[in-house]
């Protein structure tokens, strides 16, 4: 008997300890970890720099408050602010937070209301972020939700075009959905939404909670696209597994978000910042971004190998080691199969496979895993 909420379906596995890629359950089975606890400990689970920089932590301070200055948190903005096109962090705990704090800090700068997001986005599940998100389910029983949102079709243009007007305040997108089914931007499309936001005076948020520190192969997944967003949001792989979020913004938005605008009790605590920027100092180094980017490669050509002739198989797609594979009809099976075998891999909607291996996954363990899905979805066909 349970004393949880059941907000989750869980999976019937109790994990006692995990290193890197390793999960190792109270009843001493081993799993190959292919989720990453969904995108967060890129750096392998307990990752030793990690480690020792929170423990180290925990021995000197562990939260004073914003009231102070904390040289930590402008150690982590500077970095975030090094790799990205932004020029100012406002530090939250969660992705759904950074997102909250994107859509006050648009409407606040532009004066503006109308936020547009897009079909099979996810947000987060505040009332905000839940309210951002392109996707029914999630909205279901919470009405009404907070207004002035519109979900447009992803990777349609036209119906940004269409839906662009003088009371839009920002544009809000991932450029690969992750949740709503590993979905990669096409080029010109992002490229197409920055161009009329930029025409309209309008924000572009981009919702990096999924897609950055390194999870692509860059820092951020827009800098795949060669733009320039006004708001960036981030969060999972932040702190390798210790909560942390983030928003980084640009000059212009400084002044919105001045004294009292904005705040959080816990962001930027100390703990948090020391896991961020020990994770940031390993995961934004160029050699590391080159290894994920070759990784990536290599895990879409073996599954494209192993997999082409599969008729159960429809496409293979994804940047760095965020990974999908579409399929022609429902992977809950497989996925549940291979937990039983020893593989951990995610769904993102009901027909797509998702694979998140930590970012230290070894070329073997992606050996091991891409065989192990390829014989599950041929036994399915
Ligand atoms: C997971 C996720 C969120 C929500 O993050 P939480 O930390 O669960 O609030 C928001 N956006 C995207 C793209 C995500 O993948």
């Amino acid at each position: 008997m349970s004393s949880l909420f059941p907000t989750y379906a869980r999976w019937n596995i109790e994990v006692d300890q995990a290193k890197g890629t390793i999960l190792t359950a109270t009843n001493g089975k081993e799993y190959l970890d292919f989720t990453a606890g969904i995108a967060v400990c890129n750096l392998g689970h307990c990752h030793e720099t990690v480690v020792k920089a929170v423990q180290e932590q925990t021995e000197k301070l562990w939260h004073v408050s914003n009231l102070f200055h904390i040289p930590l948190q402008e150690e982590v903005a500077t970095k975030l602010v090094a790799h990205s096109d932004g020029n100012y962090v406002f530090f939250c705990n969660s992705g759904a937070e950074a997102n909250e704090a994107a859509i006050k800090l648009a409407r606040k700068y532009t004066g503006k209301t109308k936020i547009l997001t897009f079909k099979q986005s996810f947000h987060g599940r505040t009332f905000g972020s839940m309210s951002a998100t392109g996707q029914e389910k999630i909205h279901e029983g919470f009405g009404p939700l907070l207004q002035e949102f519109s979900y447009l079709e992803y990777n349609n243009l036209s119906s940004v075009k269409a839906a662009m007007d003088e009371n839009v305040a920002a544009v809000m997108l991932e450029v690969i959905q992750g949740e709503g089914g590993v979905n990669p931007g096409e080029a010109s499309f992002i490229k197409g939404v920055e161009a009329l936001c930029k025409e309209q005076d309008v924000l572009l948020i981009i919702d990096e909670v999924q897609t950055g520190v390194g999870r692509t192969g860059k820092p951020f997944g827009y800098q795949h696209y060669d733009i320039s967003p006004d708001i960036i949001t981030v969060a999972k792989g932040l702190g390798n597994g210790f909560p942390v979020g983030a928003l980084i913004g640009k000059e212009k938005l400084v002044e919105a978000f001045g004294p009292g605008s904005h705040g959080s009790t816990f962001g930027g605590n100390p703990l948090a910042m020391a896991a961020a920027i020990a994770t940031l100092n390993i995961a934004l180094e160029d050699s590391f971004l080159a290894e994920v980017s070759e990784k990536g490669a290599y895990l879409v050509q073996q599954l494209e190998e192993k997999l082409g002739n599969v008729p159960f198989v429809k496409e293979v797609r994804g940047k760095g080691l965020m990974v999908g594979i579409e399929c022609d009809g429902s992977v809950g099976d497989i996925v549940g199969d291979l937990r039983e075998q020893g593989l951990l891999i995610l769904v993102a909607g009901p027909t797509v496979i998702r694979i998140l291996p930590p970012l230290t996954v070894t070329k073997e363990e992606i050996d091991k895993a891409v065989e192990m899905i390829a014989k599950a979805c041929l036994v399915t066909n």
